[in-house]
């Protein structure tokens, strides 16, 4: 019905004289991705770096469709005469531009936000539009209503007010009273004339925040050099300052931000509440020390480091990378827990506690100790956690069956593939490792790993997860260096645990590590990234036979906010016979330790049942891939099920 109208269209519009001009999309993938275009549009619009800001105070006005082109550029002078430019976004065709002109609400903004709102107001009325054509007044627009309307329906207004509301209780200074627009008390960012003028703190801070600390010409669009911005938390303060209280987080439909929120239903569990805390501590609001404070714990206690702000926030707030540097700077005050040191160093005793199983599971085996173990340590008697073996990988490898570095070297890009092996994977579940090394194999790569005393080369994510950010700088470093030679050589680094490789393409960045962390981020790559991407270049060789069951996936959250989902999709649809689907959810709720701690256990488990464990149970005979060492514990602890890494499968259907 739809293609015999679109069809129509085009004819229609071929007799009018204008062949071709009708876009044909009848595909669902490509019409998909001209949304995304929408949402694209908005982030590159919102993520200006630097203190100039899109501001929105006109940007509801509306015209009449056929004076909305003399309108635009009557505005468009107003703008250079001002010496800012406005960033134009939305609907065209009901004459709603939103537009929103760039100022520094800290130095001359107010006067020019002013000074431009009254000559557009003056355009409006020419050209009989509305100041407010489509959301409303708010704060901002409020002294616009009596212009717009006239004395007499401002004073129906107050009627209407002041008989609903005689105490003035429901949404003060709306409509009715409102405040000046420029009235710098209210401001968020308020001028050195303010009251209290905004200032920043004086902060160092653990990673480098400075391409944020940059500032931008309006009318050029010529950024500064990173560090130059003159933010003295040295452009944290400003990464922050990206929030801006546009709500998105709050959508349940937004990816796979907010999960905390999406329990709590509370603004301080919410990426906006973490952000707001943050610029009021790192602003001197919340009082001396704020930024080890209480409420900035509050506020980062249930963020789960899943990144899905990073990716879905439509300003890139990256809460994650955030609650790193806050977590270091509170245990540099308050010191390290018990359980920090228990998770962050597990990389480092993990090999000796798989030398001795039977003593590092005691937990699981003595009566009373996993309740000692919540008493002492935090983690939930209800958790079992993961189980120590001494078939690690690294132990139960066939050094024969692996690549030399001069073999892989010598092989080269199209021939050759580096398995990073974490410490999840290498200790906890080797069958992944050998798994994935098999694939490799099979597909016609030479395999080669990177060692350090016959074990793995740590990319510190456990460190940062328990704000350890020195020895996560000198282990992420570690790896860097052995990965080094084969990144320059452009062969690929593949990993398996989601959280570890792309610790290389995102943290690893921001811990001061120069040039070689760059060129090693370049050829990270997780496993299925890596086969859809040879699939693609028409390299890869995989005999793989058919399998007759279901196939769920569920994302990790890192994966998600890197994009690397759709490859992962891309290469289980390689199996004949395999119809994967990806179950639609946030984050698991595990996310490395947090499951396990006692008190975010009620809540890791409602996360879980938000939208994952439903849709696994609904499925009792599918298969359930789960790349996360974390999401498939919580999959088996919620839902008895055991999930699998995409790599196990694709080696246990090998032809
Ligand atoms: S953190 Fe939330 S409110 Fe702030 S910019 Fe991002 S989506 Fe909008
Ligand atoms: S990292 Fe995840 S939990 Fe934390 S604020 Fe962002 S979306 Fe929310």
């Amino acid at each position: 019905m739809l293609l015999t109208q679109l069809q129509r269209l085009v004819e229609l519009m071929g007799d009018l004289g204008h062949p071709g001009s009708v876009v044909e999309m009848p595909d669902e993938t490509a019409q998909k991705a001209l949304w995304e275009v929408r949402k694209a549009g908005l982030n590159i619009m919102m993520s200006l770096k630097g203190d100039g800001k899109p501001v929105s105070f006109i940007e509801d006005c509306a015209v009449p469709l056929p004076h909305l082109a003399d309108y635009t550029d009557a505005l468009t002078e107003v703008f250079a005469r001002h010496g800012t430019r406005g960033t134009w976004y939305a609907h065209a065709s009901v004459g709603t531009l939103h537009v929103r002109p760039i100022l520094d609400m800290r130095t001359s903004g107010a006067q020019k936000m002013r000074a431009i709102a009254e000559e557009a107001a003056v355009l409006v009325r020419k050209y009989k539009g509305a100041f407010s054509g489509e959301h409303g007044d708010g704060l901002c627009r409020g002294e616009w209503i009596e212009w717009q309307f006239g004395p007499a329906i401002n004073q129906a207004f107050r009627a209407i007010k002041q008989q609903m509301d005689p105490a003035g209780l429901f949404n003060p200074g709306k409509i009715i009273d409102p405040p000046k627009m420029d009235d710098g008390a209210l401001f968020r960012f308020s001028p050195a004339t303010a009251p209290r003028p905004y200032k920043r703190i004086e902060l160092k801070p653990v990673l480098d925040w400075s391409a944020w600390n940059v500032n931008a010409d309006p009318v050029t669009e010529q950024t500064t050099a990173p560090g130059t911005g003159g933010d003295t938390t040295g452009g944290l303060a400003k990464a922050v300052e990206m929030c801006n209280n546009n709500g998105h987080c709050r959508k349940f439909d937004a990816g796979t931000m907010c999960p905390s929120y999406r329990v709590t239903r509370d603004e301080q569990h919410l990426t906006r509440g973490r952000a707001n805390t943050l610029r009021l501590a790192l602003s001197g609001q919340l009082g001396p020390d704020a930024f080890t404070g209480d409420a900035v714990r509050e506020a980062m206690d249930l963020c789960v480091s899943c990144k899905g702000c990073k990716r879905d926030c439509p300003t890139g707030v990256d809460m994650a990378r955030m609650k790193v540097e806050w977590l270091a700077h509170d245990r540099q005050r308050h010191g390290h827990t018990l359980k920090d040191h228990l998770i962050g160093r597990l990389p480092d005793y993990a090999a000796w506690a798989s030398r001795l199983p039977w003593l590092a599971n005691l937990r699981e085996a003595l009566p009373g100790a996993r309740a000692l173990s919540e008493k002492w340590l935090g983690l939930s008697a209800k958790r079992a956690l993961p189980r120590f073996r001494s078939d690690t990988f690294w132990r139960t490898r066939d050094e024969a069956q692996f690549a030399t570095r001069e073999q892989t070297l010598a092989a080269g890009p199209a021939k050759a593939a580096v398995l990073f092996v974490d410490t999840f994977n290498g200790h906890f579940e080797g069958e992944n490792a050998h798994a994935a090394a098999k694939v490799l194999k099979a597909a016609g790569y030479a395999v080669h790993t990177v060692t350090k005393g016959g074990g793995h080369v740590c990319c510190g994510r456990t460190y940062l997860s328990a704000g350890m950010v020195d020895e996560a700088r000198t282990k992420a470093a570690e790896l860097v260096d052995a990965l080094l030679p084969f990144a320059q050589a452009g062969i690929a680094i593949v990993g398996l645990e989601p959280s570890c490789l792309l610790t290389l393409r995102d943290e690893a960045l921001a811990l001061g590590l120069g040039e070689r962390a760059e060129v090693v981020s370049k050829q990270a790559l997780l496993f299925e990234e890596f086969l859809a991407r040879e699939a693609k270049a028409g390299r890869l060789a995989l005999k793989l036979e058919a399998i007759d069951r279901p196939l769920l996936l569920h994302g990790h959250c890192h994966q998600k906010a890197f994009g690397a989902v759709s490859p992962i999709l891309d290469v289980l649809e390689l199996i004949p016979g395999a119809k994967p689907q990806l179950i639609e959810s946030s984050c698991c709720g595990m996310a490395g330790s947090f499951g396990y701690e006692a008190k975010h256990h009620t809540v890791s488990m409602q996360m879980a049942e938000a939208a994952l464990l439903p849709a696994i149970r609904q499925q009792p005979d599918a298969i359930v891939v789960a790349d996360g060492t974390s999401c498939r514990h919580q999959i088996a602890d919620g839902a008895q099920r055991q999930a699998i890494h995409a790599a196990t499968l694709l080696a246990s259907l090998l032809a």
